[in-house]
């Protein structure tokens, strides 16, 4: 089977397996993982801040960032498309009464901050505080300019705001760019990073930060049930990636690329340009896009089922299935 459908897919290699199951662990909850310990270390180092806390998801480190920027009645501005808003199930409203500010993401995945700045609240009983500024990169694949994100940061501090980074795919930013994740970070009060995205673990995400943000994300953590105990053997899945899972995420872009470029030559579909690892596909309509899902589905290739078909490629997709991939997607056009 090749898996389209996201990067979250990828299965942990043998030798990602063989790192965790020699992995020295100890309960983490007592702070004596040493694996965990030393991954956060890590982190921290390469982001450039001073602390780094592990946790399940990208969901539960983006939520503690918002529950520890932001107090009940405080505010975030979020695009109405950004995960922080759309894609976590409110967890900040329901769990922390923190309000969201959504606004519409511009075509280049930004926020237009003369927009987002007209909606800073001032400090007046009737209005709730606003206190973050949280955006995203990658969003839809796309790497958001540095320039905007200094950008941001000078409106942040001009209204002393934090300012939070959904880096679920910061790594693929960092290759596509050639920056380091230290310089990325750097604008941001906080960044929370996904290994179970193109880096490839099953489980594990990061949240960097100043030392007592991160012990605030802690507390909170803790409260949310997601203190884990020998919670090492992720962890050394973490590392491993680290080691050998960020470089080559300059061949999932370039597979996007190959599949752009392919795809491109089909009659019948309009094919976004690529976005690091991301390809996205508009069928003329969704029975369309259904019938060539199906199809490839039945050469056991699998891909999202809507007319603006999101195509992700990662580390369980290889250089010969791109030909493979297009090839099936010409015969499933030429099928309808
Ligand atoms: C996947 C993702 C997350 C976190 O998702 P989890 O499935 O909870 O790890 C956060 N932000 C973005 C942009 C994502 O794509």
């Amino acid at each position: 089977m090749i898996d389209l459908r996201s990067d979250t897919v990828t299965r942990p290699t043998a030798a990602m397996r063989a790192a965790m199951a020699a992995a020295p662990v100890g309960d983490d909850v007592f702070g004596d993982d040493p694996t965990i310990n030393a991954l956060q270390q890590r982190m921290a180092a390469l982001a450039g801040k001073e602390a780094a806390l592990i946790a399940s998801s990208g969901t539960q480190t983006n939520l503690l960032a918002l529950l520890s920027h932001c107090q009940r009645g405080e505010e975030y501005l979020v695009g109405q498309e950004y995960h922080t808003y759309r894609y976590e199930a409110g967890g900040a409203a329901v769990l922390g009464g923190i309000v969201p500010q959504p606004f519409e993401v511009e075509a280049d995945g930004t926020l237009n901050l003369a927009a987002v700045e007209k909606r800073i609240k001032p400090d007046d009983p009737h209005f709730p505080i606003t206190r973050l500024l949280s955006l995203e990169n990658t969003h839809t694949g796309r790497v958001i300019p540095q320039d905007y994100m200094l950008k941001a940061r000078r409106l942040c501090d001009k209204h002393g705001l934090k300012l939070h980074l959904d880096g679920a795919r910061v790594f693929n930013a960092c290759v596509a760019t050639q920056q380091p994740l230290a310089e990325l970070a750097a604008p941001f009060d906080s960044v929370s990073i996904c290994f179970s995205k193109g880096l490839g673990t099953p489980i594990g995400s990061v949240l960097v930060g100043s030392k007592k943000f991160i012990e605030r994300a802690h507390r909170w953590r803790k409260m949310l049930g997601g203190g884990m105990r020998q919670a090492g053997i992720i962890a050394a899945a973490m590392d491993y990636a680290l080691d050998h899972h960020i470089e080559r995420l300059a061949d999932d872009h370039k597979h996007a690329q190959l599949l752009h470029d392919g795809l491109s030559q089909l009659d019948g579909i309009r094919v976004e340009p690529a976005q690091t690892n991301m390809v996205y596909v508009n069928f003329d309509s969704l029975e369309q896009a259904l019938k060539v899902s199906d199809y490839l589905l039945e050469h056991n290739v699998i891909t999202a089922r809507s007319a603006r078909m999101r195509l992700v490629t990662h580390l369980d997709v290889q250089s010969d299935d791109i030909g493979h991939i297009v090839t099936l997607f010409k015969q499933a056009l030429q099928r309808i």
